[in-house]
């Protein structure tokens, strides 16, 4: 992996608001403990600055798909509790408790491979136990095997602390309520009279939203809500409370003045006026955007100006109104004069949701924190 630190590309993660987001995240859901997820690089916004401004703006835990994104995490210094929501081999699970990670168990099976693997250490492993209530992908369906589980971890003193009890939704950001109340009614058939972990948490960011008083939400996962993205897009909720946290931003370093019908790009798929002003920038497909992209608006000096040509691996070009300097800051997402585009606007440009889009965008973009 290679960042490129030395081209005037980057990626800026506004903390003031992530602390936004997550403070209205914490108004309608009334969470006491709100784990932020930055799995997956951070849904693309880069995993240690976002740790850290989440953390800043007060979350109480983070949680991550994979146990690497966890120790990444604890080697950046940060110390808030650690959640690997996804199934770790339980060969690591020593490793997890003496980093102080939590791990997620979905079945009996694993609880007693992680058990052997755990003899003679030094704490206890906290573990986590996934109640699978619809959405088919991990965890306990069934209330036997998850109450002898429960019994057994709790009987493991100095190998396991139960820490915490989950499910996830299928479906808690649509109109349509069905399958999310069916999943509500088989929480409860599945739970209901057991001793569960101290930690009870089933929202993500639409469920504790939307649905804070149809389920427990002391304790919380948001996600995309912090990423300054409505989950519903706007359809139950009008998205104006919410902030925008990315922006993308580059320079122009190259600007020239064509002649009539100069092709641009690979393939000339843009013929050029004569005199016309074509900028190029450093940001290319190559950091993640779709070439799809082409027909973009991006802006320049409070200008609205289109990506022409097909995107090229590490540059594009801009059709510009008129000449403007190498150095020129061009913002691809986030605001400029008066301007803004957002990560929903590329998203639609090239047909798919916002948090795609950002979970493209390559390791090789700087990511920094901003205001
Ligand atoms: C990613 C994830 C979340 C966060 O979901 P959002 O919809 O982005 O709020 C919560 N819980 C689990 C299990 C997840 O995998």
């Amino acid at each position: 992996m290679v960042v490129a630190i030395t081209r005037p590309t980057r990626v800026i993660v506004s903390k003031s608001a992530v602390k936004h987001n997550l403070d209205a995240t914490r108004d309608a859901s009334h969470a006491k403990f709100m784990w932020l997820a930055v799995k997956s690089n951070a849904y693309g916004f880069g995993i240690i600055p976002m740790s850290q401004a989440a953390v800043e703006a007060g979350v109480d835990g983070l949680a991550v798909a994979i146990l690497d994104e966890a120790l990444a995490i604890r080697q950046a210094g940060i110390t808030v509790q650690i959640l690997v929501l996804g199934i770790t081999p339980p060969g690591y699970a020593k490793l997890a408790a003496e980093y102080d990670v939590i791990l997620t168990v979905a079945d009996q099976n694993w609880l007693t491979q992680a058990h052997d693997e755990l003899a003679g250490v030094e704490n206890p492993l906290q573990i986590n136990i996934a109640v699978d209530t619809g959405m088919n992908r991990i965890g306990f369906t069934d209330r036997e095997q998850l109450a002898d589980a429960l019994d057994y971890a709790r009987n493991q003193v100095g190998i396991f602390d139960d820490l915490g009890i989950m499910t996830h939704f299928a479906e808690s950001d649509s109109p349509k309520v069905d399958y999310f109340h069916k999943q509500v009614d088989r929480w409860h058939e599945l739970t209901d009279g057991l001793e569960l972990p101290r930690m009870v948490h089933l929202a993500n960011s639409a469920a504790a939203l939307y649905h804070a008083d149809e389920i427990p939400t002391d304790v919380i996962r948001a996600g995309t809500i912090a990423y300054g993205i409505e989950p519903s897009q706007g359809e139950l909720r009008d998205a104006s409370y919410v902030e925008p946290v990315l922006t993308l931003e580059t320079e122009l370093n190259f600007v020239k003045q064509c002649h009539e019908g100069d092709g641009v790009s690979y393939g000339h798929t843009y013929y050029t006026s004569e005199g016309e002003w074509i900028g190029t920038i450093p940001l290319g497909y190559g950091d993640g955007l779709s070439r799809k992209i082409q027909g973009f608006d991006v802006i320049i000096e409070g200008e609205r100006c289109p990506l022409i040509g097909k995107p090229a691996m590490d540059q594009m070009m801009v059709a510009l109104p008129h000449a403007f300097p190498v150095g020129t800051k061009v913002t691809v997402i986030g605001k400029n004069h008066g301007q803004e585009n957002t990560l929903e606007d590329v998203g639609a440009h090239v047909g798919v949701t916002p948090w795609e889009v950002s979970i493209h965008l390559q390791e090789r973009l700087t990511r920094v924190l901003g205001k």
